[in-house]
């Protein structure tokens, strides 16, 4: 039998669209087709939600809230409200995930947990949730970020994980996801991968677009009480792997009436050679064990991609992200490392709340949008800014 794939759902096979599947070597097949047919099952078990939403509770402090930015929103001529995922327990939207994911690893008898990271922020998630249950953490690191992202990479060490460096390539999160898949091949019984997230093979983008959902679901409730509609004119989210953005919009994903705003990374400008706006300059591809858009040469080489803030430095993008922009229904745009660094400052100073860089991209992308004064604008916050700070620490001694 199959079933007819929908925004919120994929096939059978993981297919949103022309994008997704589950591309593995042999030796994960068994691994995978073992999270494939228990995922769904072992999440929406009662005792599951239950620890699920009670540690979204008390420990990572949900519901974040849904904040009426009222200076900024002047600035625009609308309303703007910031879903503040920055207020998370360890400073971003991904821990909505790695909880998620413990909890699963552990129904599934796993001992050993590893993850890759590009700027930290998802090894310090899930380094976090392991300490938490008291279970092994290796965590794959590309070199560069290592040095991009010391205060993270202390954390995870402090959190009790082994960081391990990625050496070759751009040395970035590309790199450390190969990594992580090449330990993943050697150990794969006992071991779960906590992906960081919605790419992989099937079902991880579906399986961490579903932890990430919590925002939607958050947002949809707290919009209501505050306007009297559950449905924003537009939700605005950047887009690294698309985790951030695949929670922001889900619940919104069957509402026509939304628009889906996904801002990329343009690094130095799209065209110009350090970008890592993945759907304007990718072509369908394999990575990292799933198809979609993917940045690669004529010969199938992946681009090495370039952006400003070490979460949005990959070269592909999650399937359910292809596929929206392959239907239309998302509007794809991208801002560049000066407009995210110039609307971080602008941020900080309109409304008191200095962003991840990741974040200010998607605040960046306001100024390519036309507003109408009774609009209800929702951006994801994904971030806060103090793992940035050395890059704010430089702009402002180059002033
Ligand atoms: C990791 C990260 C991102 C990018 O990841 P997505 O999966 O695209 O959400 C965005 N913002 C912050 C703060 C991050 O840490």
């Amino acid at each position: 039998m199959t079933q007819t794939a929908t925004y919120q759902k994929p096939d059978e096979q993981g297919y949103y669209g022309k994008f997704g599947g589950a591309y593995i070597p042999e030796m994960l097949h068994r691994n995978v087709e073992e999270l494939r047919t228990k995922y769904l099952e072992i999440m929406y078990e009662d005792s599951f939600q239950e620890e699920f939403n009670a540690l979204l509770h008390d420990y990572v402090g949900r519901p974040t809230p849904l904040y009426l930015a009222q200076r900024l929103s002047a600035l625009h001529k609308t309303n703007i409200y910031l879903k503040r995922e920055d207020l998370n327990h360890t400073g971003a939207h991904k821990i909505n995930n790695t909880v998620g994911q413990i909890l699963l690893a552990l129904r599934l008898g796993k001992k050993r947990i590893i993850a890759e990271t590009g700027a930290g922020q998802h090894g310090v998630a899930t380094a976090t949730v392991c300490a938490l249950k008291g279970i092994d953490c290796v965590v794959y690191m590309g070199e560069k970020d290592i040095e991009r992202q010391a205060p993270n990479v202390a954390r995870m060490k402090m959190l009790g994980a082994t960081v391990i460096p990625a050496t070759s390539g751009s040395k970035t999160l590309k790199d450390a996801t190969n990594e992580a898949i090449r330990a993943w091949i050697n150990d794969p019984l006992d071991t779960h991968y906590i992906i960081g997230s919605v790419v992989g093979p099937h079902p991880y983008p579906d399986m961490v677009a579903r932890f990430q959902s919590v925002i939607s679901a958050e947002t949809r409730k707290q919009l209501k009480e505050k306007t009297g509609s559950e449905l924003p004119t537009h939700v605005v989210a950047c887009v690294g792997g698309g985790s951030n953005a695949a929670g922001a919009f889900y619940h919104f994903l069957e509402e026509p009436a939304v628009k889906l705003v996904a801002v990329e990374a343009a690094g130095h400008g799209v065209h110009s050679g350090f970008s890592a706006a993945t759907t304007q300059l990718g072509k369908p591809g394999i990575l990292h064990g799933s198809k979609s858009l993917l940045m690669q040469t004529a010969d199938g080489q992946v681009v090495e991609p370039h952006s400003i803030s070490a979460g949005l430095d990959y070269p592909g993008v999650g399937p359910l992200h292809a596929h929206l922009y392959d239907s239309g229904r998302g509007i794809f745009l991208s801002a560049t490392d000066d407009e995210s660094l110039a609307a971080a400052f602008e941020l900080a100073k309109l409304e008191g709340i200095i962003p991840a860089l990741e974040s200010a991209h998607a605040l960046a992308a306001l100024y390519q949008l036309t507003f109408a004064p009774t609009d209800q604008v929702v951006v994801c916050l994904s971030g806060r800014g103090d793992k940035d700070l050395a890059t704010y620490m430089k702009v402002m001694e180059e002033k």
